[in-house]
């Protein structure tokens, strides 16, 4: 039995801004359920206690130079029996809404002093020296949020393991070079060799640099970032340490997203049933007010509204679709041009395109039951959870041949000789034309519904569950552990 420190910055279902959270929610769960010691630590945000119980205190930290008493805070992970720790300092985390950006989008001004913080409290626990008389054989840590704690564990003369995970790369917590300063980090941590990123301090190279064990969240994207054009100029360290680096596919959750048992659907329905699918259909374009038409190919969209997610791509093409027997479905928020352009799209084509700004899990599932299709056209994807979650509701994922979508999906082929295994479309380049291109094959192919329920039943069968990513995780952290009681040899 492992005991694991498992630090994020976001927990679904206590504090969730995209898949770190629902990862951060579910891979704890599937470690405790092979019988490992799992224990998240994350920040105590206000709105924690919005949805939830107040928590017991159990510690208190005192760090050098933070004014007052950081409060270690205990509560059972909603549903489950995984405790967590939330680091309690309310200058820092008591504010309501993104945990990371102001309500105009802004980030927060003092992230970094707000996430150094969570770092020196995470080493302090990780360390056993909050007084929770518990030592953790490993810490895993997760993205930027979490970076400065493998570079602050690394100086200890005995420490746990790391392992830090990559959710996304785009993501890294540059700051000017006078927050290193501020945050009194030790000196030696000032170098291109450690924190520093073209005279920037950089929290996720803290990570990169200095954990035992790196890995990404496929392996096709662990490969991808060690190039030019999805490195962001972190390529050469991530290929230096390209032996201690690999891609562990996400799992989903799969009891919050089983279309068998799925409380936001019309008809919940599983492999076994899949003509009770047939119902969600209608129930969506009656929902957003389309035409109600079952030969129409229902295409549907869910997803940050940012460059990385490609809806630029499907936004480019929306004149064309008039064309197509087709209808979209957009649910989304995020850049407010592309949400206004989206909307005025959609009320220029009303028959054939509706969106939601905003977030509705509700919505998200009756669109991932509803409709024929799931378009995923990512710049890159580092696993991506939709088209996961497609597969197995049976909407056809159609999605970009990078990262996780590459990993996750088996392309149709041109014969459609590989239909016993074929799972979806894959695009061909990133582009509109490429996607349009999949989007015509899609279409031929729902003419023959005989093909189209073979996909649907290739993608339901498949295992997306924790339990084998999860034992993966198990042997990467036995990796760690085994390179740092190499590492700590004298
Ligand atoms: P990322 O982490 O880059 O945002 P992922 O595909 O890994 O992308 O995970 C996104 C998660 O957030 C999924 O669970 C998805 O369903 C959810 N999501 C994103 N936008 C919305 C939205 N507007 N409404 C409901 N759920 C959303």
């Amino acid at each position: 039995m492992l005991k694991i420190l498992f630090a994020s910055s976001e927990v679904q279902p206590l504090m969730k801004t995209g898949g770190l959270a629902d990862v951060s929610g579910a891979l704890p769960v599937a470690l405790k359920n092979l019988r490992h010691d799992v224990r998240i630590i994350m920040p105590a945000y206000g709105d924690i206690f919005k949805k939830t119980k107040r928590a017991q205190r159990i510690a208190a930290l005192d760090l050098p130079g933070i004014a007052g008493e950081i409060s270690i805070l205990k509560k059972k992970l909603p549903g489950t029996s995984v405790d967590v720790y939330l680091v309690d300092y309310p200058p820092a985390f008591q504010r309501s809404g993104n945990p990371y950006v102001n309500s105009e989008g802004q980030p927060w001004r003092d992230n970094a002093e707000r996430f150094a913080l969570f770092c020196r409290s995470v080493c302090e626990v990780a360390q056993d020296r909050a007084g929770l008389n518990w030592l953790p054989d490993v810490v895993h840590c997760n993205d930027w949020q979490t970076g400065l704690a493998p570079a602050l564990l690394q100086s200890e003369t005995a420490r746990p393991a790391t392992v830090f995970t990559i959710h996304n790369l785009a993501y890294q917590g540059l700051f000017p070079r006078e927050i290193f300063d501020v945050l009194g980090l030790p000196d030696q941590l000032w170098s291109p060799e450690a924190l520093e990123f073209h005279n920037q301090l950089s929290f996720i190279k803290g990570g990169i640099v200095f954990a035992d064990r790196i890995n990404t969240v496929s392996p096709r994207y662990a490969r991808e970032i060690q190039t030019a054009e999805f490195g962001y100029g972190l390529e050469g360290l991530l290929k230096h340490r390209g032996n201690k680096l690999s891609g562990i596919l996400n799992g989903i959750d799969d009891m919050a997203w089983n279309p068998a048992d799925d409380p936001h659907l019309k008809s919940t329905y599983s492999i076994e049933t899949i003509a009770q699918k047939k119902p969600n259909k209608p129930a969506l374009q009656a929902a957003f007010d389309l035409p109600v038409n079952p030969d129409v190919l229902l295409l549907g969209f869910i997803g940050r509204l940012v460059g990385q997610k490609g809806i630029d791509l499907i936004i480019s093409l929306i004149p064309q679709l008039d064309n197509l027997p087709v209808q979209l479905i957009v649910l989304g928020a995020g850049d407010h041009k592309l949400e206004r352009t989206l909307e005025e799209l959609a009320s220029q084509h009303s028959a054939t395109i509706k969106c939601h700004i905003g977030y509705d899990e509700t919505l998200s599932h009756q669109i991932e039951a509803g409709c024929d299709v799931f378009l995923m056209p990512s710049r890159f994807e580092p696993c991506g959870l939709n088209q996961l979650y497609s597969l197995r509701y049976g909407a056809i994922p159609i999605v970009n041949n990078v990262g996780g979508l590459a990993d996750s999906v088996t392309d149709v082929d041109e014969q459609h000789s590989n239909l016993d295994i074929a799972t979806g479309f894959i695009m061909k380049q990133t582009s509109g034309t490429a996607l349009y291109n999949q989007i015509v094959k899609a279409i031929d192919m729902y003419q023959d519904q005989n093909k189209w329920s073979r996909l649907i039943r290739n993608g339901m069968s498949r295992d997306f569950s924790w339990t084998p990513s999860a034992a993966d995780y198990v042997s990467l952290y036995e990796s760690a552990l085994l390179d740092q009681s190499h590492a700590s040899k004298p």
